[in-house]
């Protein structure tokens, strides 16, 4: 049980990150919670996670990019929760082009929200578990940070980083209790899959049937989207002590891609 930790996850608004943000909270963990969105919606996730888990769940609108927010994001849950013992690295966006049209700064807001905002967290939240003598820190990665695709240049680049990332910090870690692993699920069905599948069918010229069987559920021999359960279960399990060996370590959830 996480019952007393404080979990914080950037871009639960949505998608995987809201249900890791769900799966911790089940577990016990009092959650912050981070992304855009619509307010009302957000409040109504935000209230949700309160009133079915019994935890304190928080609301930042800190946005990934800019290190200032991240920095007072994670001073602002330590105050009003007391830790962040558990930090899950999650905002991502994408972006599909080919290299040479790929706007620049397209590149430089994807490396900002899915690897640097991962630093600048764990930069902030590193002296708190430090000092708790306990932590777990889980970066959603992807398959994209062991193999490529075409047009996905700076996705794929920052996705590397973050496996880079998290060995270095288990390593830096290792002997204060803090874990750090990343997992990389394949194609999950989420809003950023179903709004890249317009750009896909312009980049390779494709109708949506063919996108999602040519392109997506090609690349996964099982045939089938992961969910955001079976990924959210994964960081769970991350969290507990029978995963307090495993860290530095990159966990796949992608239906045999990167087997191939
Ligand atoms: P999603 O679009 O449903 O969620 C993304 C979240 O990030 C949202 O909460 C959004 O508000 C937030 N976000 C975006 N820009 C932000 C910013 N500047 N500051 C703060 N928050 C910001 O997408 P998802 O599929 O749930 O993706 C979550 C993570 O999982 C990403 O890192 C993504 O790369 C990774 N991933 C997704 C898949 C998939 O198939 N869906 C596969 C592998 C990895």
């Amino acid at each position: 049980s996480l019952t007393s930790k404080t979990a914080l996850v950037t871009g639960s608004t949505s998608g995987i990150g809201l249900g890791i943000a769900r799966a911790l909270a089940q577990q016990g963990a009092n959650v912050v919670l981070n992304g855009f969105g619509k307010p009302d919606a957000i409040e109504t996730e935000r209230a949700a996670i309160e009133s079915e888990f019994g935890v304190t769940a928080h609301y930042s609108a800190a946005d990934m990019t800019k290190p200032g927010e991240i920095a007072a994001m994670v001073a602002e849950a330590e105050q009003k929760l007391g830790a962040v013992d558990i930090l899950v690295n999650n905002a991502g966006i994408q972006y599909v082009s080919a290299i040479e049209e790929f706007p620049v700064e397209k590149w430089d807001q994807i490396i900002a929200i899915n690897l640097s905002s991962a630093f600048h967290t764990m930069r902030a939240a590193i002296p708190g578990m430090k000092s708790r003598g306990w932590g777990r820190i889980i970066n959603t990665a992807s398959a994209h940070s062991l193999v490529a695709s075409p047009y996905k240049s700076a996705y794929v680049a920052a996705k590397h980083g973050i496996a880079g990332l998290t060995k270095t910090a288990a390593l830096e870690l290792a002997t204060h209790k803090i874990t750090v692993n990343c997992i990389s699920p394949g194609y999950v069905w989420t809003p950023l899959v179903e709004a890249q599948i317009p750009d896909t069918m312009k980049a390779r010229g494709l109708t949506k049937e063919q996108v999602i069987d040519e392109v997506l559920l090609k690349a996964q021999p099982t045939k089938e989207f992961v969910t955001v359960e079976q990924v959210a279960a994964i960081a769970a399990f991350l969290c507990s002590d029978a995963a307090s060996q495993i860290t530095g370590t990159n966990l796949s959830v992608d239906g045999g891609w990167t087997a191939q």
